[in-house]
């Protein structure tokens, strides 16, 4: 494995730097591209790393699988009336089909969905960000995981789009509690800055029938942890969800801070991080190095 993922960065490297970091997140803006890592964790819990693994960065949309097992954990199957399970072929902050669909987001791995979800898990907790802080930093063992007040802030400052699609959930009642309350937590969850080592571990659950080797504990039911699979696999990486499954063939999850985590099921939970974006919002060499990998070792679930 340990040769492997070094071969892996060396063949990526041309790419590390291309592409364009999230400008439209202005404390995301000052990052430098030139970064690269690689995690793989096993079910057992072994975790082997190349490049930066260890370099924290804003998790950003891989905060959506987290928040789905909260609202998972409150509500079970009542869920699926509120959020569908169809990929949206559209990029993740559109808001077209939402006024075409009565504001039932297509899936939770959009913006319109995670914003749903964080609705759905704000009218239970008290405080739902520090509650998702307490999953990631239980699940991934790191006890300093954080959520980078100045992203969450500047994230806040410009939530015109978000906002406008919690609004407009609300105009159809599918959005219960105060818009501005619920961004401030959904802000907070996508600023937490997280390494692939701890994105790795943290998302092992996943490769593992729901069970976390690390707490000894099940995060998720087999049947759910099923369907998170299906969901990660068709709509995880958004408008780009086709040709990862084409390329890759993991279930994964993107966010604009340029990580991917993915999931070789009953085998291995990775995460990949490069902060240049290619034009769907994912991690251009993060995207090859996943290629790469499922293609040297025959890893597709297909
Ligand atoms: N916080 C970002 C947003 O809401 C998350 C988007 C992403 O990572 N794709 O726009």
């Amino acid at each position: 494995m340990q040769s492997l993922l070094n071969d892996i960065l060396t063949e990526v490297q041309p790419l590390i730097g291309q592409g364009q970091v999230a400008s439209y997140i202005p404390a995301l803006a000052n990052v430098d591209p030139n970064q690269f890592g690689i995690a793989v964790c096993d079910t057992e819990g072994k975790v082997t790393t190349a490049g930066q693994a260890t370099t924290p960065f804003s998790i950003q949309s891989i905060s959506k699988v987290f928040n789905l097992v909260l609202a998972v954990t409150y509500y079970g199957e009542s869920l699926w009336q509120r959020v569908g399970c169809e990929p949206s072929g559209l990029p993740f902050n559109s808001l077209v089909q939402l006024e075409y669909e009565n504001g039932i987001p297509r899936n939770p791995f959009i913006n319109a969905g995670a914003l749903v979800i964080s609705d759905m898990v704000q009218s239970r907790l008290i405080s739902p960000h520090v509650a998702m802080r307490d999953l990631v930093r239980k699940l991934s063992g790191n006890d300093n995981v954080l959520a980078n007040t100045d992203v969450a802030e500047s994230e806040f400052e410009h939530r015109a789009r978000n906002a406008s699609m919690a609004y407009l959930m609300k105009a159809f009642g599918n959005f219960h509690n105060d818009v501005e309350a619920v961004l401030h937590n959904y802000f907070h969850n996508c600023a937490l800055e997280m390494s692939c080592v701890d994105l790795a571990r943290a998302t092992q659950f996943l490769a593992n029938r729901g069970f976390c080797s690390l707490t000894k504990e099940a995060v998720l039911s087999q049947d759910h942890t099923r369907q998170f699979n299906a969901i990660l696999a068709t709509s995880g990486l958004y408008d780009e969800a086709g040709s990862f499954a084409f390329r890759v063939g993991l279930p994964g999850k993107s966010g604009v801070g340029g990580g991917i985590i993915a999931v070789v099921p009953g085998r291995f939970s990775l995460c990949v991080w490069s902060p240049a974006l290619n034009k769907m919002g994912n991690s251009l060499a993060g995207v090859a190095a996943l290629e790469s990998l499922t293609r040297r070792i025959n890893w597709s679930v297909y």
